[in-house]
């Protein structure tokens, strides 16, 4: 028997079978015995979601065979198994000179899985990396075999980019790419109220943009990227301390200590600032230097995308729920980042030009009653939930959020008319009536 388990481990699934095809063929095959016994079947992919939205109830599909990556460095395009993972695409597109334009933090998600949650890097220019999807191959919940691209069944393809795993299962994606570039970074630390009176150039003035910001410091952590044709900086000591674990395990451990002693952490978190982070500039290549560079110690994340125009009134808000909140203590780094608007029916990004901003707290303890605080908060800017990070949004409040959403369903349950693929997620989102 495998198990499988979140990663921040507060999901463990247990399924009856573990299928790993190698094509689409194999999946209709998988998915027609499936339905005739009346069961359940979800693909996964890296299964690292914090919110159950790869909830395995029953059987499961996982990409270890569905890994390959096939690039067309003419057309500037490639077509990769919904099972790779994004750190193994990257050093292949790198082989072509290619690259994807939008990054997240970390590599380690299959694409199936990142774009089905919506995932997102920074880039106030730069929508979500679905948007750059060109065609899927996808099989639905009766076995058919669907090849989907915007003249293809362009509904189905237009939702499918964001699929929440509830349209069927996809097989492979084709991205359209852009040649491969390099990043500088500039690190600059800056007073949290210059930093929201400044918000907006520093959105607008860079290619990438994000800021972090370690609770109860008056400072925040703005971080610049550029398109650069300047040579790569050599690693420092910084970068080996951080790539070797070290600095993760450092974390790891006064965040332990802030679990212990609540009221250290308001002097815990502005001394690991002081310590850790200075004004710098780096370049390398784009998807590296955008990546967190260390191991992640251990926590938490909800993550709400609200209008960009909004961003530096809610991060303000932000602020003083996280300085005046009593009962919790929000000890992990807060984070914003910016990501253009698409026309994805299920993409918080569905739109508008968004502000994405990171609740996350490392505490089992903490988290419930900070979430709620900050979802609340989230509510008065019609706050749209990452679907990979925890959430507790009910199915009106989320029709009201996403204007597709009906549409959605309709297709969801179209494509799945016998309910195969539904999991915990799809029974909270999309609830039968
Ligand atoms: C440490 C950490 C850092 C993160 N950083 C970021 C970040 O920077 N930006 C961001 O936006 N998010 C971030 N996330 C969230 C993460 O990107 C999402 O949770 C993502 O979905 C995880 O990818 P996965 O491969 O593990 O997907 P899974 O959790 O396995 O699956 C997610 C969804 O995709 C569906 N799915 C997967 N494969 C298929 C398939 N073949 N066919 C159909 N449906 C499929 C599943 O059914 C499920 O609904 C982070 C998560 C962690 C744990």
């Amino acid at each position: 028997m495998r198990t499988i388990r979140n990663w921040d481990r507060t999901l463990t699934w247990n399924p009856r079978a573990v299928h790993a095809p190698r094509d689409a063929a194999e999946v209709s095959a998988i998915v027609k015995r499936v339905a005739g016994r009346s069961g359940r079947v979800k693909a996964v992919g890296s299964s690292l979601s914090w919110s159950d939205v790869a909830d395995i109830p029953d059987e499961v599909i996982v990409g270890d065979n569905l890994n390959q990556v096939v690039v067309d460095p003419d057309g500037m395009r490639a077509t990769i198994g919904s099972g790779a993972k994004l750190r193994d695409v990257n050093e292949r597109l790198a082989e072509h000179g290619l690259s994807f334009e939008n990054f997240g933090s970390i590599t380690m998600q299959s694409a199936g899985g990142y774009t089905g949650t919506g995932s997102h890097g920074t880039g106030g220019r730069t929508p979500i990396l679905s948007s750059f999807i060109e065609a899927l191959e996808l099989v639905d919940g009766q076995g058919r075999i669907h090849h989907l691209d915007a003249s293809t069944e362009p509904e189905l393809f237009s939702a499918a980019r964001v699929s929440l795993g509830a349209l069927g299962v996809i097989t492979n994606i084709t991205f359209r790419l852009v040649e491969a570039f390099d990043l500088e970074e500039r690190l600059e630390i800056v007073d949290f109220d210059r930093a929201l009176a400044d918000l907006d150039r520093y959105v607008d003035g860079n290619d990438y943009c994000k800021f972090w910001w370690l609770p109860y410091s008056d400072q925040i952590q703005v971080y610049q990227f550029n398109k650069t044709t300047k040579p790569r900086t050599p690693i420092t000591l910084q970068e080996r301390f951080d790539a070797s674990g070290m600095s993760g395990l450092t974390f790891a451990g006064l965040l332990g200590f802030s679990r212990l002693r609540p009221r250290a952490t308001n002097r815990l978190l502005p001394g690991v600032e002081r310590l850790a982070f200075r004004d710098r500039v780096r370049v390398d290549r784009s998807d590296r230097i955008i990546k967190y560079a260390g191991t992640i110690p251990w926590h938490q994340e909800t993550e709400y995308a609200i209008p960009r125009d909004r961003a530096a009134e809610a991060l303000d808000r932000m602020r003083r729920l996280v300085l005046t909140a009593t009962g919790y203590k929000v000890n992990f780094t807060q984070e914003v980042r910016f990501v253009a608007g698409d026309d994805i029916p299920m993409s918080p990004a569905h739109k508008r030009d968004s502000c994405y901003l990171g609740a996350y707290v490392a505490s089992l303890k903490w988290a419930p009653r900070y979430f709620q605080d900050f979802e609340a908060l989230m509510e008065e800017y019609e706050g749209r939930p990452h679907w990979g990070k925890s959430f507790d949004r009910k199915p009106d409040q989320l029709r009201t959020l996403y204007p597709r959403y009906d549409e959605f369903n309709s297709l969801r349950q179209a494509q799945d008319p016998q309910g195969i693929f539904r999991n915990r997620f799809i029974d909270r989102v999309f609830p039968r009536r």
